[in-house]
């Protein structure tokens, strides 16, 4: 059995089963039965859908419980887990309605024959995802699955099981038949590894860290897996001089420090152009300060602790390597108040004049660690935006609607913003350029990854086949 730390105290809240690889294979081979001989893959779109609305309305009925149980596992806000839940059930909504409109087409072809394409499950996948966002990570992978008549082994983190499992025994009430979610809680390289590996599985969908993601594509690799691959971010958020001024501090701090920084999309680097580079400094400062760190579970706290000891202690690291790299103008510890001792709170953290190359700036702290980079101009602003080996998200301020779009376009990123920071959609496609990884979650796009692509071919002459 594994613990589980309510991270705000270092409290044991849950101890959940540590999966071996003898588990996993088992799991694989239930969701191998499920998808060869059961009805699920078969079934009509719009039935698969009504059993998605039915999850939906479930998560739901028990919203409270599935909130508490992420800001009692993971400690962001009780208010952004209700956010993320009304989401997650939104997210089975949204592909319960795309289950009944997947659709091939017919294509004209020569010799009187016509070809149809036909769009079919991909099989058994086996989906990993981590702490960040533990529900809502988790409806973004079984949703598209589910609607396409996959079959599933989701592995959630190791450190945020809870809400997951709450889903699985949720599903179990349902109208699902065995095998076809099974929810395996465990460590990476043993339960995710068997994932990766295991021969019966189609596909991977993994988000996680870019290390780790390298590891599970080459795991995945011997098997030639399908697979979609969501990894982190070093994301610029950039502030042109005639940005509207309160608004884009507004954004920068959200960007940041949402969910602690714990975001693979957070806008961890901020480029504000020149002439209001000295204001906006003062401006974060005197903001920072009003930021209230506290316990999760209290509706007026902004930012809650980070998710272990571990990470407290890596961000904490960061923040030693950014007193040499920049200049400390908030925060830079862990807060004062002895009631926060037991938890792995860090103050948010703000560093000014950094050099793009440091390595505060390139390398992906998630945590609540902003680094402030002066630019001058639009060429310049795209190109130290541009100079990160990721490419996942982005953000540009200015009232110069043009200038806006020109310099979005030239972001090499897949997720962008205008004049705002974070909202996401389900509707929406989700991914990432470069090292953020591959393939796109949500939206129509999240759903091709679950699919395959048939031609049949039907010969409609009577002329001679072949030449013999
Ligand atoms: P992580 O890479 O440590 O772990 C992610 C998942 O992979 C966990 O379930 C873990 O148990 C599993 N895992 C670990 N080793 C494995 C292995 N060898 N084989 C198979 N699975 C293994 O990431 P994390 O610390 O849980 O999450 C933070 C990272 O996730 C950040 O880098 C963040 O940017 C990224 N993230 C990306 C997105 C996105 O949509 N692009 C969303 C959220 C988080």
């Amino acid at each position: 059995m594994r613990e589980v730390i309510n991270p705000a105290d270092g409290s044991v809240i849950a101890r959940v089963p540590d999966a071996t690889g003898e588990d996993v294979r088992k799991a694989v081979g239930k969701a191998r039965e499920a998808f060869d001989e059961g009805p699920w893959p078969k079934l009509p779109g719009r039935e698969r859908g009504t059993v998605l609305f039915k999850i939906a309305e479930a998560i739901r009925a028990n919203a409270a419980a599935f909130a508490e149980a992420d800001t009692r596992n993971m400690g962001k806000p009780i208010v952004e887990a209700e956010f993320d839940v009304a989401d997650a059930a939104h997210c089975f909504e949204y592909y319960g309605g795309l289950a009944s409109k997947i659709h091939g087409e017919t294509l004209e072809v020569p010799d009187n024959a016509l070809s149809m394409v036909v769009r079919e499950p991909v099989g058994v996948v086996g989906q990993i995802i981590p702490w960040n966002y533990p529900l809502l990570m988790a409806a973004w992978k079984l949703a598209p699955a589910l609607a396409a008549g996959c079959t599933t082994v989701l592995k959630p983190a190791e450190q945020t099981p809870m809400s997951a499992l709450m889903l699985g025994d949720l599903l179990k009430t349902l109208d699902l038949p065995d095998g076809v979610v099974s929810i395996v809680t465990g460590d990476g390289p043993v339960a995710g590894g068997t994932l990766v590996t295991d021969p019966r599985v189609d596909k991977i969908a993994f988000t996680g860290g870019v290390d780790t993601g390298r590891l599970v594509i080459k795991g995945a690799a011997d098997t030639i897996k399908r697979m979609s691959i969501e990894l982190g971010g070093k994301n610029p958020n950039v502030v042109f001089a005639d940005a509207d001024f309160d608004a884009a501090v507004d954004g920068a701090l959200f960007g940041a420090f949402a969910n602690q920084g714990e975001v693979c999309s957070a806008g961890s680097r901020l480029l504000v152009e020149r002439p209001i580079y000295s204001r906006m400094l003062e401006a974060l400062v005197e903001k920072t300060r009003r930021i209230r760190v506290g316990d999760p579970l209290d509706r007026e706290t902004k930012m809650g602790p980070l998710v272990t000891r571990e990470h407290q202690e890596k961000v904490l690291g960061y923040i030693d390597v950014g007193r040499r790299e920049g200049r400390l103008i908030a925060g830079g510890g862990t807060p004062r108040d002895p009631a926060l001792s037991k938890g792995f709170f860090v103050e948010p953290t703000i560093f000014a004049d950094v050099d793009n190359r440091a390595r505060i700036a390139q390398e992906e702290i998630f945590g609540p660690v902003l680094v402030v980079i002066p630019f001058d101009g639009e060429a310049d602003g795209v190109r130290i935006a541009n100079d990160t080996p990721y490419g996942l998200a982005g953000a540009v301020w200015t009232r110069d609607v043009f200038r806006g779009i020109r310099v979005l376009k030239q972001i090499r990123a897949g997720i962008l913003w205008l004049n705002t920071y974070h909202p996401t959609y389900n509707e929406a496609p989700w991914g990432g350029y470069k090292q953020s990884g591959f393939g796109r979650e949500l939206g129509p796009y999240g759903l091709e990854h679950y699919l395959e692509t048939k031609q049949i071919n039907l010969n409609l002459s009577e002329a001679p086949i072949g030449w013999y």
